[in-house]
């Protein structure tokens, strides 16, 4: 059976339902999801999925999937947030917390959720809080993961992809079979631009500046759980849920 759910519900919005509705949970988890680029907040978001049966509500995920839409599918606000994504802004949280607040019920699924990508400004924690006290609902972590930049350096900066189907290797940790080339297609394989060092830091700075006020925030709040992104996923997640234990 697949029990892997499409999120329908949160991708397409609406009345749409989602394949697999959640089942009888006995501890419904509800977290908010913080990681730079790099720092393997990916792969945990599926071990919790996973895991703990909550599920994935990525923001980004939602309007990928809008410019799938033809025009006339678009709703005008996600026309114009799809226009900021392509400059590669944030959209500004007016729009997001209309799509969040159209998506009301994923929050109060008692499946739990995982947000991912959002809230990304201390306004829009403010109001997802507001929302939240509302239908009364309480998170139960923020899940921050932490890595050295060295470290995500070393990460992103080993990643090669194939210039013809794009799969991606690691020099180090999924290295192809002959250097430099794809073992899929044989097409050459090279590093992306943001994939050099210097982009990679450019990019860990920024977001530590833009993330910062919202760490703060949660960190007052008393909700912030920071987990060190070192080593396997396997260890990374075993510290997540220690973390998580000793949290209260
Ligand atoms: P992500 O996949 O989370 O990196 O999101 C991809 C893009 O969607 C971002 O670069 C933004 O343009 C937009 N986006 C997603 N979530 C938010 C958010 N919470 N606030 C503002 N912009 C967002």
């Amino acid at each position: 059976m697949n029990t892997k759910n499409d999120r329908a519900s949160w991708i397409k919005g609406g009345n749409a339902n989602c394949s697999v509705p959640p089942g009888f949970l006995r501890q419904v988890y509800r977290f908010v999801l913080m990681g730079a680029p790099g720092v393997g907040k990916g792969t945990q978001a599926e071990l919790l999925c996973e895991q703990l049966h909550t599920c994935q509500l990525s923001t980004g995920d939602v309007f990928r999937a809008a410019k799938s839409l033809c025009a006339g599918e678009r709703t005008p606000a996600i026309e114009s947030a799809l226009g900021y994504m392509k400059r590669g802004d944030l959209v500004p949280d007016e729009t997001v917390l209309a799509l969040v607040g159209e998506r009301l019920r994923c929050l109060r699924c008692h499946g739990g959720f995982l947000l991912d990508g959002f809230p990304r400004t201390v306004a829009q924690a403010e109001a997802l809080d507001k929302l939240l006290e509302r239908e009364q609902i309480g998170l139960t972590a923020v899940l921050n993961y932490e890595l050295p930049i060295e470290q995500v350096v070393a990460r992103l900066g080993g990643r090669r992809t194939c210039s013809g189907c794009k799969a991606v290797f690691h020099v180090a940790t999924r290295p192809p079979r002959a250097e430099g080339v794809c073992d899929q297609c044989g097409g050459n394989l090279f590093q992306r631009e943001d994939d050099r060092a210097e982009a990679i830091r450019v990019r860990m700075e920024a977001y530590e500046e833009s993330t910062l006020p919202l760490t703060d925030y949660y960190q007052r709040n008393g909700l912030l759980v920071t987990v060190a992104a070192e080593g396997s996923p396997d260890r990374i997640f075993e510290r997540t849920l220690v973390a998580l234990k000793g949290q209260h």
